[in-house]
């Protein structure tokens, strides 16, 4: 079940066997470090990716191709994506399913006349163990930052809200980025973004706070361009700021807009 060599952990030839036109295209693919990368995906994106030989598994998904139940999950149960093999899974948390292939519930007696699997216990359990080599970030059991993120307000007249969302959306295509940075490897991690509103027990308020943010730039475009950034929240604020751009940043008023905003969200955030 070889869907696609960028999907999947499976090499694709590279040699002058392969067709001219792919081998083009996986050499370019290469040289321009073309991979997946994201903070987060969709639960929809997380759930159209291939479970055989999954890219982001762990290695031990390779070896559970072969058994008696992942065959029976490949021919008759057409097990092809994450998404199919959660929906077998989450069979095994039905109140009146029994841990045993004879199992007289709805789900297995479904499964026994539909597709004729005669263990559907031994197939649920399998899928499970499947699923189970996903890292959390592909794992859909997972709390993603899209269940907790919200949408921002709408703009105000001379205000523009900032969308902090991390999620990838859209399609499986839709998770590649090319010229990425190779001496950087993404993590398979979640990001721990979600506001912790209870402490000891106790339910904090999140204070929110509007902050005026600007660049400015002087002598733009000749040699001794200056950039800086202003943060303001009010008369004799402790949050307001003027920055002056480190060099290495580069001297721009784009730079200078991007910084303002950068460190205003540090700033709030202790
Ligand atoms: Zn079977
Ligand atoms: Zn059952
Ligand atoms: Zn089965």
């Amino acid at each position: 079940l070889r869907i696609n060599t960028f999907l999947q952990s499976w090499n694709a030839y590279r040699n002058n066997k392969q067709i001219p036109e792919l081998k083009e295209l996986l050499d370019t693919a290469q040289k321009y470090n073309l991979r997946i990368e994201g903070i987060a995906f969709s639960r929809e994106i997380v759930r159209k990716m291939p479970i055989w030989y999954h890219a982001e598994a762990d290695q031990r998904i390779r070896t559970m191709n072969h058994t008696l139940a992942s065959k029976c999950l490949k021919t008759k149960h057409i097990v092809r994506t994450v998404g199919n093999a959660e929906v077998i899974a989450k069979a095994l948390l039905e109140e009146e399913h029994e841990a045993q292939n004879n199992c007289g519930c709805q789900k297995c007696t479904h499964l026994r006349q539909s597709v004729q699997c005669v263990h559907p216990h031994g197939c649920m359990t399998q899928a499970m163990k499947l699923l189970d080599t996903l890292p959390p970030k592909w794992d859909p059991r997972s709390e993603f930052p899209e269940d907790y993120q919200k949408k921002p307000l709408n703009d105000g007249e001379d205000w523009k809200a900032f969308d902090g969302r991390v999620t990838t959306g859209g399609e499986l295509a839709d998770i590649f980025r090319i010229f990425a940075d190779k001496n950087i490897t993404p993590t398979n991690e979640l990001p721990k973004l979600k506001p912790d509103t209870n402490v000891n027990g106790r339910h904090l308020v999140i204070n929110e706070i509007v902050v005026a943010t600007d660049g400015s730039c002087k002598n733009d475009g000749n040699d001794n361009t200056r950039a800086g950034a202003g943060i303001y929240v009010e008369k004799e604020h402790p949050l307001n700021r003027s920055v002056k751009l480190p060099l290495y940043l580069g001297q721009s008023k784009q730079i200078g807009e991007l910084t303002a905003v950068k460190v205003a969200a540090e700033l709030a955030d202790q």
